[in-house]
C-alpha cells in the first residue's frame, strides 16, 4: 500500500475528475483523520483503471478507536436519550442533504464504482434517500408490550437499542447498503462503525460529512476505510461491538458469524449471495418477460446479489424467448459511465473482471451455446459484453455459482413441478421471480419457491418498507421494512410488583 499525504493527492487529481472529493480520511468522534499506521489505499476509476485518489487505510487501532467512540456516544451522549421524534429529524435532515447534493453523490458514485449516472441519479440516489425517510418515521415506533402474566405483578417490554453496531458492507450499490444499514441502526438509538468496501469508499465519506452536517452528534457515525481481512475482521472479532451486519460473500458471511463466536455473541445479521431463480412460463405475456429477465440479470453490470441468474424458460416458447432477449441484449449501450445514455458500464475492479471471464470461460467449455458477448469491451477499463449462453445445465458451472457479471444462462423447463424442484436446487435462496398469466400457478410458485423474495410478472422492486433477505445460505435476518428495526433493538421484560 502507498503512504503519501492525503491533502496533496486529493488536490492534484481532483482536477481532472468530474466530482471533488472532499473527504478521503476517515471519521472519527466527529473528526477526519488518517490512520494511526499512516497508510493509505488507492481507490481506482473501473472504466479507466486510473487511480482516483488515496484513501485512509483503517486497521485495528483505528477500529478500536471509532468502537470506543462510538461506545461513549451510546453510554453518555445525547443519540440514545434524545426524544425518539427528534432523532427521527435529524434523519430527515440528512436525506434533505442528500437531495441537495443528488448530483454530486451520484457522480461520485459512478466515478468509484462505474454504474452508468442515469443509474446513479435515478435509482441508487432516491432509493437511498427514501430508505433515511422512511427509517426517519421509525424512530418514534418502536413501542413495547404489556403482558398479562400471572399473578399480582405488571410486565411490560421496552426495545431498547442494542448498542454499538459494526457495519460491513459490499460495493455494489455503495450508497443504497450504507442507507439500509444506517437507517435502522440510527433510528433505533444506535450508534455505528462502517466499513465501506475498499473498492467504493468514496460515496460513504460524503454522506457522513452530510450526517455531520445534520448535526448528528461526534460518535454516532464512524466511517473507517480499508480493507476486509484487517479493518473488516477487526469490526466482526470487537469485544465491544454488541451487533455486526454485513452484506457481502457467502464466503465471507462465514467468517464474520465465526468471529461473532469466538468473541463476544455480538448479533449477527447477513445478506449474502444468491443464484436466484427466474421462471418464465409460456403462458407469461412474453415482451415483459424478456424485459424482466433482461433488468433481472443485466441491472448493475450483473452486479446483484439478487440477479436473475438462473433463466429458466419453458420449452414450448425456449427458442421465440431466446431470440428476443438476444435483441433485447444488443440494445444495451455499454461504456463510458458518464455518458447519461450508457445503460452497462464497467465491472467494479479488474479481480471482478477476471472472475467473470473465467466463468465465461467455463461456460464455453461445459457445452454452453454462446449467443451473444463473451468478450471484453475496449482496450481500457472492465468492460464486459453482455453475454447470453443458451442450453445452460443444472450441474453446470454458469448455473450453480454466483458469477456477479453480465452473463446470463437461460435454461429449458417442462413443467411446473419440476422447475419448482430445480429452482430450489441450490444452497441459496435469496430471491426468484415467476412469469405467467396464471394467478394460481402464480402464488403456488411463491409458497413453493425457498427465497425471501419473490416476484410476481416484475424483477428487482424495492421498497423501503418491503423487507428482504435471504433463506437457507443467502443469508440470516431481514433488511428494510419494520423487521429491520428488530436487528437494531433488544426487547427488555420489566416486572412490577403491585
Ligand atoms: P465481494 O467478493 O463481492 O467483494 P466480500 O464479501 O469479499 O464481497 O466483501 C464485502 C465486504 O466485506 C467488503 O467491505 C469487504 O472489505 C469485507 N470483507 C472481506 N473479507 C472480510 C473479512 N475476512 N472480515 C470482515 N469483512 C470482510
Amino acid at each position: 500500500m502507498v503512504t503519501h499525504p492525503l491533502s496533496q493527492a486529493s488536490h492534484s487529481e481532483s482536477a481532472r475528475l468530474p466530482v471533488e472529493i472532499r473527504q478521503t480520511r476517515m471519521l472519527i468522534d466527529g473528526q477526519w483523520v488518517e490512520a494511526a499506521s499512516g497508510k493509505t489505499f488507492e481507490t481506482v476509476n473501473p472504466a479507466t483503471g486510473e487511480v482516483i485518489t488515496q484513501v485512509a487505510e483503517g486497521d485495528r487501532e483505528d477500529v478500536d478507536r471509532a468502537v470506543k467512540a462510538a461506545r461513549r456516544a451510546f453510554e453518555t451522549g445525547p443519540w440514545p436519550r434524545m426524544d425518539a421524534r427528534e432523532r427521527g429529524k435529524y434523519l430527515y435532515r440528512l436525506a434533505d442533504l442528500m437531495e441537495r447534493q443528488i448530483d454530486e453523490l451520484a457522480a461520485l458514485e459512478t466515478l468509484d464504482n462505474g454504474k452508468p449516472i442515469a443509474d446513479s441519479r435515478h435509482i441508487d440516489l432516491p432509493l437511498a434517500i427514501d430508505c433515511y425517510r422512511y427509517y426517519a418515521g421509525w424512530a418514534d415506533k418502536l413501542e413495547g408490550k404489556t403482558v398479562p402474566v400471572r399473578g399480582a405483578y405488571f410486565t411490560y417490554t421496552r426495545h431498547e437499542p442494542v448498542g454499538v453496531v459494526g457495519q460491513i458492507i459490499p460495493w455494489n450499490f455503495p450508497l443504497l447498503m450504507q442507507a439500509w444499514k444506517w437507517g435502522p441502526a440510527l433510528a433505533a438509538g444506535c450508534t455505528v462503525v462502517l466499513k465501506p468496501a475498499e473498492q467504493t469508499p468514496l460515496s460513504a465519506l460524503r454522506v457522513a460529512e452530510l450526517a455531520l452536517e445534520a448535526g448528528i452528534p461526534d460518535g454516532v457515525i464512524n466511517v473507517v476505510p480499508g480493507f476486509g481481512p484487517t479493518a473488516g475482521a477487526a469490526i466482526a472479532e470487537h469485544m465491544d461491538i454488541d451487533k455486526v451486519a454485513f452484506t457481502g460473500s457467502t464466503e465471507v458471511g462465514k467468517l464474520i458469524m465465526q468471529a461473532a463466536g469466538r468473541s463476544n455473541l455480538k448479533r449477527v445479521t447477513l445478506e449474502l449471495g444468491g443464484k436466484s431463480p427466474n421462471i418464465v412460463f409460456a403462458d407469461s405475456d412474453l415482451d415483459a418477460a424478456v424485459e424482466g429477465a433482461f433488468f433481472g440479470l443485466f441491472f448493475n453490470q450483473g452486479q446483484c446479489c439478487c440477479a436473475g441468474s438462473r433463466l429458466f424458460v419453458e420449452e414450448r416458447v425456449y427458442d421465440e424467448f431466446l431470440e428476443r432477449i438476444v435483441h433485447r441484449t444488443g440494445r444495451q449501450v455499454v461504456g463510458d459511465p458518464f455518458d447519461p445514455k450508457t445503460t452497462q458500464g464497467p465491472q467494479v475492479s479488474q479481480e471482478q473482471f477476471d472472475k467473470i471471464m473465467a466463468y465465461i470461460e467455463s461456460g464455453k467449455a461445459q457445452g454452453g451455446r454462446l449467443l451473444c458477448g463473451g468478450q471484453r469491451v475496449g482496450e481500457r477499463g472492465y468492460f464486459i459484453a453482455p453475454t447470453v449462453f443458451a442450453e445452460v445445465r443444472d450441474d453446470m458451472t454458469i448455473a450453480q455459482e454466483e458469477i456477479f457479471g453480465p452473463v446470463m444462462s437461460v435454461i429449458p423447463f417442462k413443467d411446473v413441478d419440476e422447475v419448482i424442484a430445480r429452482g430450489n436446487r441450490t444452497l441459496y435462496g435469496l430471491a426468484a421471480a415467476v412469469w405467467t398469466r396464471d394467478i394460481g400457478k402464480a402464488h403456488r410458485l411463491a409458497a413453493e419457491l425457498k427465497a425471501g423474495t419473490v416476484w410476481i410478472n416484475c424483477y428487482d422492486v424495492f421498497d423501503a418498507a418491503a423487507p428482504f433477505g435471504g433463506f437457507k445460505m443467502s443469508g440470516i435476518g431481514r433488511e428494510l421494512g419494520s423487521y429491520a428495526m428488530n436487528n437494531y433493538i433488544e426487547v427488555k421484560t420489566v416486572t412490577v410488583a403491585l
